[in-house]
């Protein structure tokens, strides 16, 4: 265990987990050290607390740095996923080391998670290969996070011509399964960030999460989103509360505003871990979307009342303001599937199914 909290190694490092990687490889063993991951797992699988205390946990990272945060989220979805799995041979395999931090969890599951929502098809392929029941994966993943090297296990969608999608654990070491050079981005640079090729990758059912992806998707879906939802919990935080520290001659006019937004997240936040915690969200999805909406623009608005309550400060590169990387980890927040364009087509489509149904 390092001497130093994994709260004071993010302060420390949060810039430079934003530019490059070169810190990327530390994040996924400080988190693992200080317990985060069993966090929300069930007891007798070596988990400890709910899944409150897990958005909690991401949260507190995310006030420190997104890019460790997403890092987090990736692993920690990854874990739930195996958690939910009704496969017991995968569980032991891989539950353990993804625990302790040992082997790195991703989800390339945005693709399948946008063929939910009828957005696109899937990007990988099987065909059935062998007399013992196992297929042959062709395809690709164009992002996913977590990719640590020396060993990553990743959640994939797979289409099959006879039946519904496979949710598939790929294993960083199998035979076709490449990963890309880390991609080029204009933040969070040391999350491990990469796209997947899947050449003639040969799976068999010890590498199902689930034969049915369309019954799997929407089970692990308010785990998947409520997780994920830290991520702007926190960044709202810390953007709110760097809003209130600086003095300057627009701090009362903003008062009120920043006093506004607490407030809504507050109640965002609450709402989303009673929710959670009484699985009142498994059962109404467009309610987890709507929080979902809700802390997307708490985050818009805390990194403005940030830059304006920062004023002229907030331009400059030799000031130790946070403000640049808090505004381009906001810019992540939109984006991230399920994107806000994504559940603002999915509300106005329950909408229109109201009206008709009324
Ligand atoms: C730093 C980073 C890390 C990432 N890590 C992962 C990861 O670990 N795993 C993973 O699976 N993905 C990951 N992604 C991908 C991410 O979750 C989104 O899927 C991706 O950014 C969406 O962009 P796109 O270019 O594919 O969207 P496009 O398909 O080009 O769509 C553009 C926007 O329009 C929306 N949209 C498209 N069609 C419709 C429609 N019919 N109705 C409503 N809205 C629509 C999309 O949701 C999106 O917001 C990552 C992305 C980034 C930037």
């Amino acid at each position: 265990m390092p001497s130093e909290s994994v709260h004071d190694w993010l302060d420390a490092h949060a810039e430079a987990l934003d530019a490059d990687s070169g810190k990327a490889k530390e994040v996924l063993p400080r988190l693992a050290a200080a317990g985060l991951f069993r966090l929300g797992v069930p007891r007798e699988l070596g988990g400890e607390g709910g899944i409150g205390d897990a958005i909690e946990a991401i949260a507190g990272v995310a006030e420190r740095s997104l890019a460790a945060a997403f890092t987090f989220w990736g692993h920690r979805a990854f874990i739930e996923y195996v958690v939910q799995s009704p496969n017991a041979v995968l569980r032991e395999r891989w539950l353990p080391r993804l625990l302790d931090g040992t082997v790195a969890g991703a989800t390339g599951l945005s693709n399948a998670m946008k063929y939910l929502g009828g957005i696109e098809s899937l990007g990988v392929r099987a065909t059935t290969h062998g007399e013992g029941g196992g297929w042959l994966l062709e395809g690709a993943v164009p992002w996913c996070t977590n990719l640590r090297a020396p060993e990553f296990v990743a959640a994939v969608a797979v289409a099959r011509e006879d039946g519904p999608p496979l949710i598939v654990a790929l294993p960083s070491g199998r035979a076709g399964f490449k990963r890309s050079a880390d991609l080029d981005l204009i933040a969070l640079r040391g999350s491990n960030t990469a796209s997947l090729r899947i050449d003639s990758v040969v799976i068999d059912a010890s590498d199902l999460i689930h034969a049915d992806g369309t019954q799997f998707l929407p089970q692990a879906r308010p785990a998947f989103l409520g997780l994920q939802c830290g991520l702007s919990i926190g960044l709202a935080r810390v953007a709110l509360d760097a809003a209130s520290q600086r003095s300057g001659a627009g701090r009362e006019v903003l008062g009120a505003e920043i006093d506004a937004q607490r407030q809504a997240l507050r109640e965002a936040t609450d709402a989303l871990k009673a929710g959670l915690g009484s699985l009142g969200l498994l059962a109404q999805p467009v309610e987890l979307f709507k929080l979902r909406l809700a802390l997307a623009d708490i985050v818009q608005h805390a990194v403005q009342l940030e830059l304006q309550a920062s004023g002229g400060r907030a331009y400059h590169r030799d000031q130790a303001l946070s403000f640049a990387r808090h505004w381009r980890e906001a810019a992540f927040i939109p984006i991230v599937t399920p994107s806000v364009t994504q559940l603002q087509g999915e509300l106005r489509k329950h909408e229109a199914r109201l009206r008709a149904a009324a």
